[in-house]
């Protein structure tokens, strides 16, 4: 096979485990994103049961200040009691106060109501803090190996392109040129393979001859349709990883 060929086969196949790399590396501050969100709802369910249990206290300090006022007004009543002169008050008077009491025990249904939910309100507090500090565990968890993903990432990308750099070195600097436009102009993919006289890169057949040429290895040979730089594969035996991407 022609060395240059060779070469670019190889930094071919550099710039793509770098473009997988930089795809999942850019793909890393949705995901950090995701946890941020993810520990904003849980403590937003914690807020929220906070707030009811808030409002549920208010609401029964009002009931209890009206329940003292109707206990007020009823001892009240029975201060009267003694004072009534004719049996028209006195009946006006048993009125009032049997509305007072009516009022009085409304009142205390309601508190004891507002009680019972109050508990509820507590467990779901409870319940949403546990789930607040699970999702915030595992958050941080997440976190810590998305950061280490990303210095892995890194350093590969480091590799990838002292590599590259190294490979791309031993070539002559028109046909670096030339790979590096066909890489930019082809999402990434300059160099493609020859299947059954198909381009890999774009799905198109070559005509006979080129695919012939193609097929010596010797020459740098470009597709008709993509203009990638095309090669055969060696040996059939070999199963080889897809580099096939639409064109
Ligand atoms: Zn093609």
């Amino acid at each position: 096979m022609l060395p240059a060929l060779a070469t670019l086969i190889v930094v071919q196949d550099l710039d793509t485990a770098a473009e997988t790399a930089r795809h999942r590396l850019a793909g890393l501050p949705a995901l950090l994103q995701q946890l941020d969100r993810d520990s904003s709802e849980a403590a937003g369910v914690v807020e929220a049961a906070k707030q009811q249990l808030a409002a549920n206290g208010a609401a029964r300090r009002d009931l209890e200040t009206q329940a003292s006022a109707v206990e007020a007004r009823l001892s009240r009543f029975e201060d009267h009691k003694a004072a009534v002169k004719t049996n028209q008050e006195f009946t006006a008077l048993l009125h009032e106060i049997e509305v007072a009491r009516g009022s009085k025990d409304a009142l205390d249904d309601q508190i004891l109501g507002l009680l019972e939910d109050a508990d509820g309100i507590t467990a779901a507090i409870a319940e949403a803090e546990q789930t607040l500090a699970r999702v915030k565990a595992k958050g941080e968890a997440t976190r810590r190996e998305i950061e280490a993903e990303k210095t892995t990432i890194e350093h590969e990308l480091a590799r990838l392109g002292g590599e590259r750099s190294r490979e791309l070195a031993g070539l002559e600097a028109p046909l670096v040129a030339r790979y590096e436009q066909i890489l930019k102009q082809r999402r990434m993919l300059a160099v493609a393979r020859l299947e059954r006289d198909v381009c890999s890169g774009c799905h198109v057949k070559l005509r006979p001859v080129v695919a012939q040429h193609v097929r010596h290895n010797d020459a740098i040979v470009t597709c008709d349709s993509c203009q990638r730089i095309l090669y055969a594969p060696a040996a059939p035996a070999t199963v080889e990883t897809s580099d096939a991407s639409p064109a």
